[in-house]
């Protein structure tokens, strides 16, 4: 028994250390998906946020060393406002919002991404964390119940807090249609829900976070229409008040950024409002919604190359 006990209390100490992880990182998301490789600097500060700007200053990443990610980007998100990414597969969308959450630090010479002033790589990745939200494509569910996977966006939220958060992000009456209301369980062992469906619990699960600044991976998949609705009601709701960045597939986010940044292999290639992009003659912009817009019928537009339907 002695000999098991030492693997045996290995393994739940891995458990738990798996599970903590699970957690801490609300297993982030197919978007964020990598182990994180960065360390905090010897007594380094927490971040402070007052308006949550956001500055990308020459911005050049490589994963490999060899091949760029991204090269030369340069922008910023004023207070409050949203930009928005587009671009096709493999334009550098999501490695802008990896480097934001800090999956992985610039190297000197590799330019700086700043809130508020502060250099991200020097204060402390829990604060940083803390200070952003991500509403990943794809969000997991924990085996429990549905009032738990949103009150888990804020430590001791009340049953009030969960409910008004499940309201804003348009899921309330949806949960009051299961058997057990909040306590109805949900995931693999209860009630599952769709893919929209799961995005609004992750845009309640935000809303209790209240972070001042919000990173957005869109799903691409196609939604039926009031589905779309409630989602884009759910998302107006969350990016009200907070500087955002989103990898944009839709028509609604596309054309009510405050910016859109445009990408080709690592780079800003257009920037601008979507009427500004448009009166772009031979624009890239232009050119991608015009292709897109005779082949489609709606809101389940894609601009980033990925599946059109
Ligand atoms: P998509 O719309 O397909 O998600 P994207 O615009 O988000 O594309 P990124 O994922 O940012 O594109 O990829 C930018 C470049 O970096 C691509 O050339 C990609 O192959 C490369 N890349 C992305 N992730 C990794 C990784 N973990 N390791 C090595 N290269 C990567």
């Amino acid at each position: 028994l002695a000999q098991l006990y030492g693997p045996l209390n290995q393994l739940g100490y891995i458990y738990r250390s798996v599970n903590q992880s699970l957690v801490d990182t609300e297993k982030l998301l197919a978007l964020l998906n990598e182990p994180t490789e960065v360390n905090d600097k010897e007594n380094a500060p927490d971040l402070v946020v007052n308006s949550g700007e956001i500055t990308f200053e020459d911005v050049n990443f490589s994963y490999d060393g060899r091949t760029s990610a991204l090269n030369g980007v340069s922008f910023k998100v004023p207070k409050g406002s949203s930009v928005a990414l587009v671009g096709e597969s493999g334009a550098g969308k999501s490695t802008i919002l990896r480097l934001l959450y800090r999956f992985y630090d610039l190297g000197e010479g590799q330019g700086r991404i700043l809130i508020d002033g502060q250099d991200i790589r020097d204060v402390t990745q829990k604060s940083l964390r803390q200070a952003v939200g991500v509403v990943p494509q794809d969000s997991v569910l924990f085996n429990s119940s549905i009032g738990y996977n949103i009150g888990y966006g804020k430590l001791g939220s009340t049953p009030d807090e969960i409910e008004a958060a499940a309201k804003s992000a348009q899921m309330h009456d949806r949960i009051m249609s299961f058997p057990d209301g909040y306590d109805t369980k949900v995931g693999e062992r209860g009630v599952r829900l769709s893919g929209g469906e799961k995005q609004r619990v992750a845009i309640a699960r935000t809303l209790l976070k209240n972070p001042p600044i919000l990173l957005l991976d869109e799903a691409t998949s196609a939604l039926d229409t009031s589905t779309e609705k409630d989602i884009q009601k759910a998302l107006q709701n969350l990016v009200k008040g907070r500087s955002s960045l989103s990898i944009a597939h839709r028509l609604s986010t596309i054309a009510s950024a405050d910016l859109i940044l445009v990408l080709r292999e690592g780079q800003i290639i257009e920037q601008g409002s979507f009427k500004e992009l448009l009166a772009i003659e031979d624009g890239v912009f232009a050119s991608m919604w015009a292709d897109q817009v005779s082949s489609n019928d709606d809101a389940a537009l894609s601009l980033n190359g990925s599946s059109i339907k």
